[in-house]
């Protein structure tokens, strides 16, 4: 076994070997459910379909395949499985572009995305991956749909969407090139007004913001995924007031800065707040708020010299009883959220804007007191820094809230509802899901290929038996991913079961809510609406059992993998290709290269050398671990014994004690600390760590040679020793070669997976 012929670190030759027999004794299949084991699940992102495994995704699969072979190593049962999210615009595009079905495209997508990620060698339980888009599938999203409509958290509104005329497509933001033209034809683009589905997610916002303070105590929400929490949400504390108009009516009115409160020069409203109309009443201020909400603003929404202000021409009466405008403006939106809030031109660069905009007197203000973000609020500046004015209460708002979830595009879920010339909008019955999505659309950039499929379009009404019409926009693919942890859980087998059989399953309640969640530092937006829809199903019943309404007790997000420090894209050339980097150096060497080169929580910036870097180490970790196997005899075994029977005159040659000790304080000390590493995922200093301790393995050896001139059978016990639990901390970092040389060190295949290496610091006897 370890003569010449294994010798020779040979990545491609190992790795084949040991995927063809993790896959023979289904290696990574999820656990059977015992309660008292200690389990968790890992929840890694789902790709979209987009054709390839780029960088970005071996950083975050080798990020999470290192915790879960840790964790396993460990003797817990681990689920780690993934799901495709396949729906949406990039398998769309992708769809367009390869002049194919999207169905197609994404079945070929995955197949392939599939086999690169199995010649990477992560341990996901294959049998429980899957396809957003498969019908299986989407009725979960459909099922969502409908059960948040029953409870008042979808509702219809009306929303502005970009709207490109030649294409007669409505278009996503990605879609529209930055001179506000068509990605396709290159035509102007229009904001229109369309009638969309919204999530009510304001209904959660508080009580997300309060279980963030639990979540940082708990210390498994890593700084990054807590930030991006508190950014999405965008809480602002203040004070607010009820101030009245010299007609009777009353505004609650908002401030981040209550101690400049004597500053305020006018209010400004968004022309969200449900109040709007009321006070837009006036007929001709009526049809500027209608042309605000279909104008052009969306995309010039942070400039405040350029955006439409309107005054509605009514006051309200300031604390000091000053008369200040009421405006109306998008402006509010972006800052504050839909609310009302003062306008302070010394306290808010953007009020100043205004307030000169508008002809008001604006007071000369230091500049440090009106920067640019103003809005942002410090936190170290209390909001009752100065005596309450009379009258004010400290109140919260949030910049999060609701959202459209609806799409007018063919590749998506299909929405459950119909439209009935007598019933009006009837939700398709729970029991006649999946509402099943043609195959045969071909999307080509123009119109919605679906709304032009009259055997789609046309159905019966559920309610009365008469003729409908289908809903044809379909489900933004962000709707998808709000379940999208869930169905890992389930096993294969009930797969096909219907969902409330699947939501009673004793698995969710096992599995449930994951212990970790590691995705890129982009999906903040995504956890964010994930954590409130496990509320919103706390509440209605199925996810009652998750008490705190949280789907990841713990959530590691990384940064991006960039090259020169910049983003890397085929226009710049600067892309770094898995599968070549694979060819030449190996899967181990790439999965502890992405590991070793940066912390999760910092950019990766690539380079050739930390590639070099991992296969030396790997190259020389083998070739030395088999030299060292090789000196001790073909089986380590028999050497022992074979050394043994001659120990005699070793014995009196052996005054390296205390080098022996040295090398088991090493080793404790290399197994303490990077087992504390792995139970954080800093795997860039646990790769660190066991580099570390090869140096000092190879350190030994020398020290011994050049004190005995040989290895006595104690010493060469205590490296082979050393070796193999070095190899045992390589498992999760570069498991094809750590377990090849688990079984060169006698170790044997069938039994239970290697171990990872307790601490025992021994003394010699
Ligand atoms: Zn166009
Ligand atoms: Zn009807």
């Amino acid at each position: 076994m370890s003569d010449g012929i294994h010798s020779r670190y040979e990545p491609q030759a190992i790795e084949a070997r040991r995927q063809a027999a993790w896959r023979e004794r289904n290696a990574f299949r999820t656990p059977p459910l015992i309660d008292d084991q200690p389990h968790l699940y890992i929840k890694p992102s789902a790709p979209f379909t987009s054709g390839n495994i780029h960088i970005g995704h071996v950083r975050s699969y080798s990020i999470g395949d290192a915790y879960a072979r840790f964790r396993r190593a460990r003797g817990e049962a681990v689920l780690f499985a993934f799901g495709f999210d396949a729906f949406g615009l990039p398998a769309e595009l992708g769809a367009i572009a390869g002049g194919e079905p999207p169905s197609d495209w994404v079945e070929r997508c995955a197949t392939h995305m599939t086999g690169q990620l199995e010649r990477l060698g992560f341990s996901f339980d294959w049998e429980r991956s899957f396809l957003s888009s498969d019908a299986v599938m989407y009725r979960w999203s459909q099922w969502l749909f409908l059960i948040l409509l029953d409870a008042g958290l979808i509702y219809r509104g009306t929303g502005n969407v970009d709207w490109c005329e030649h294409c007669e497509t409505t278009l996503a933001s990605i879609q529209v090139e930055p001179g506000g033209t068509c990605w396709r034809c290159h035509g102007p683009v229009r904001l229109i007004e369309l009638p969309q589905w919204y999530l009510r997610i304001s209904a959660y916002l508080e009580e997300n913001d309060r279980r963030l303070e639990e979540l940082a105590a708990g210390g498994v929400w890593d700084e990054v995924a807590l930030g991006s929490q508190q950014i999405v949400l965008g809480r602002l504390d203040g004070v607010e007031l009820e101030l009245g108009a010299p007609d009777g009516s009353a505004l609650t009115v908002f401030t981040p800065y209550p101690e400049a409160l004597g500053e305020a020069r006018f209010v400004l409203m968004s022309a969200r707040h449900p109040d709007a109309d009321e006070w837009a009443s006036d007929a001709a201020v009526s049809e500027q708020l209608d042309q605000l909400r279909t104008g052009g603003w969306e995309r010039s929404s942070r400039e405040a010299e350029t955006i439409p202000v309107i005054d509605t021409g009514r006051v309200v009466l300031g604390p000091d009883g000053a008369t200040l405008p009421v405006l109306l403006s998008p402006l509010v939106d972006s800052r504050f959220g839909p609310t009302v809030v003062f306008g302070i031109p010394t306290s808010d660069r953007t009020d100043e804007v205004i307030a000169r905009r508008l002809g008001l007197d604006v007071p000369e203000v230091a500049d440090s007191a009106a920067d640019a973000h103003a809005y942002e609020q410090d936190d170290d500046a209390p909001a009752d820094r100065r005596a309450p004015v009379p009258g004010s209460r400290p109140a919260v708002r949030y910049r999060a809230f609701d959202f459209t979830i609806s799409r007018q595009r063919s590749w998506g879920t299909p929405i459950p509802v119909v439209y009935c010339e007598s019933c009006g909008t009837v939700p398709v019955p729970r029991e006649q899901l999946p509402v099943l999505l043609p195959l045969d659309i071909r999307p080509t950039g123009t119109g919605n290929p679906l709304a032009e499929l009259e055997e789609f379009v046309q159905t019966t009404c559920p309610s009365c038996g008469g003729p409908a019409r289908r809903e044809t926009d379909t489900l933004d693919c962000h709707f998808d991913a709000l379940w999208l942890w869930v169905p890992a859980c389930v096993p294969p087998e009930a797969r096909e079961d219907s969902l409330e059989e699947i939501l009673a399953l004793p698995d969710l309640r096992h599995w449930l809510p994951s212990e970790r969640l590691v995705a890129g530092s982009d999906s903040g937006n995504f956890v964010f609406d994930q954590r409130i829809v496990t509320k919103a199903l706390r509440d209605i019943g199925p996810l009652a059992f998750l008490a705190d309404g949280e789907p990841f007790a713990g959530c590691l997000f990384h940064e991006m993998v960039v090259s020169d420090g910049r983003k890397m894209s085929k226009h710049l050339g600067n892309v770094v290709d898995p599968d070549e980097l694979i060819d030449q150096y190996g899967a181990d060497t790439v999965r502890l290269a992405v590991l070793y080169a940066a912390r999760p929580q910092r950019s990766l910036n690539w380079s050739d050398s930390a590639v070099l870097r991992c296969h030396r180490f790997l190259a020389q970790v083998w070739e030395y671990s088999h030299r060292k196997i090789a000196e001790a005899g073909a089986d380590p075994a028999r050497a022992v014994e074979a050394v043994g029977s001659t120990g005699g005159t070793e014995q009196t040659r052996d005054t390296s004690e205390h080098l022996r000790l040295k090398l088991s304080q090493w080793c404790a000390a290399a197994v303490e600390k990077t087992t504390e590493d792995m139970e954080n995922l800093e795997m860039h200093t646990a790769v660190r760590n066991v580099m570390r301790l090869f140096d000092r393995i190879k350190d030994f050896e020398k020290r011994v040679i050049a004190r005995d001139g040989e290895l006595s059978r104690a010493n060469r016990d205590a490296l082979l020793e050393a070796l193999t639990l070095l190899a045992q901390m390589l498992g999760p970092l570069a498991p094809h070669l750590a377990e090849e040389l688990w079984l060169a060190f006698g170790n044997d295949e069938h039994g239970a997976q290697m171990p990872w290496p307790v601490v025992s610091l021994r003394v010699p006897a």
